[in-house]
């Protein structure tokens, strides 16, 4: 009980709370890799949890790669097997969401990747909208001419590199569209997926608001921090939040998402997060920002090892 303290993970500590786990969640950018870079020992440490009889699942706000091709991520950066079944990313969990919420037959308009189609197509939810878009006229106001498919009832906004002013047209139209409810739904609202040596690229959150300042509604959001994504876990494993350690580099989603949802919150500084932004929020005073605060950290989830009897 008590407040979150962020305190070091380590020595007794971390043998006790890694013997009273029984699954571990991991995000995946910035803490198990960088990029195209496996973390230094992050492996060999999931290789010793997966030996400890551990459940590994992992949960990602990244809706640009499909299930099966982060199994193969992980086997190539040299992780433990993990089935398809293991990974909760934002676009399986959005196709997951759609599947449950619309009528069957019903459409998507889709502002996202190639990845996020194959998801809505393995559950079986037809779509339109992906890849780039054809401007439909030669002026804006005459793009509302151009047909719109009968059966959408759902934009989904998820990462889409060929986004364009003609898409928030389509988008824009479909939610206005009358007749049945359209739904909104975004896979996550991160701003902006930090690049190596301080530079970054704009985020997922960033199309998101634009079809949500456009349509003057809010999206629904599938990815971290929405309990949603543990959820879809939790409707897959018998997972009890108390047993469950939330590995994560970012304080608004993974660790929120891990601290609404009951479950032993850990920090990894491998990541976009310093120690110093966790202390001023344990210091602000401030309720909201104490959900921002995890109960553990880690420089890096190597620093494992030696509780894992290494
Ligand atoms: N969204 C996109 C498009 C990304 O490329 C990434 C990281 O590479 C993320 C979100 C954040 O992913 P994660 O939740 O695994 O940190
Ligand atoms: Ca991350």
């Amino acid at each position: 009980g008590g407040p979150r303290r962020c305190r070091r993970l380590e020595g007794e500590a971390a043998r006790a709370a890694l013997a009273n786990a029984d699954t571990l969640l991991f995000d995946c950018d910035g803490v198990l890799w960088r990029g195209e870079a496996a973390v230094s020992g992050a492996a060999a440490a999931l290789e010793r949890l997966a030996a400890a009889g551990k459940r590994l699942c992992y949960v990602t706000n990244n809706s640009g790669r499909t299930r099966a091709a982060y199994t193969e991520k992980l086997r190539r950066l040299g992780f433990p097997p993990a089935e398809p079944r293991h990974i909760f990313s934002s676009a399986f969990c959005a196709a997951r969401y759609l599947r449950q919420a619309l009528p069957p037959g019903a459409a998507a308009y889709v502002l996202g990747s190639a990845a996020l189609a194959a998801e809505l197509e393995a559950v079986g939810i037809p779509h339109v909208g992906t890849g780039p878009a054809a401007l439909p006229g030669p002026a804006p106001a005459d793009w509302v001419q151009a047909p719109l498919e009968p059966a959408v009832r759902a934009v989904l906004v998820g990462f889409d590199e060929h986004f364009s002013y003609a898409k928030l047209c389509q988008a824009l139209r479909y939610l206005l569209r009358g007749g049945p409810e359209c739904l909104l739904v975004g896979t996550n609202r991160d701003h902006r997926l930090p690049l190596e040596g301080g530079a970054g690229i704009p985020g997922t959150g960033c199309l998101v608001k634009a079809v949500e300042t456009a349509a003057q509604r809010e999206a629904f959001i599938v990815g971290k921090p929405n309990r949603f994504m543990f959820d879809c876990v939790a409707q897959e494993f018998p997972v009890d939040p108390a047993r469950t350690i939330m590995v994560g580099d970012r304080l608004d989603t993974d660790i929120l998402m891990g601290n609404s949802c009951g479950l032993t919150t850990l920090l990894t500084l491998t990541g976009v997060t310093a120690l110093d932004e966790v202390r001023a929020h344990q210091d602000s005073g401030c309720p909201a920002r104490h959900s921002l605060v995890p109960d553990f950290y880690v420089d890096s989830i190597a620093d494992l090892l030696p509780a894992l009897g290494q």
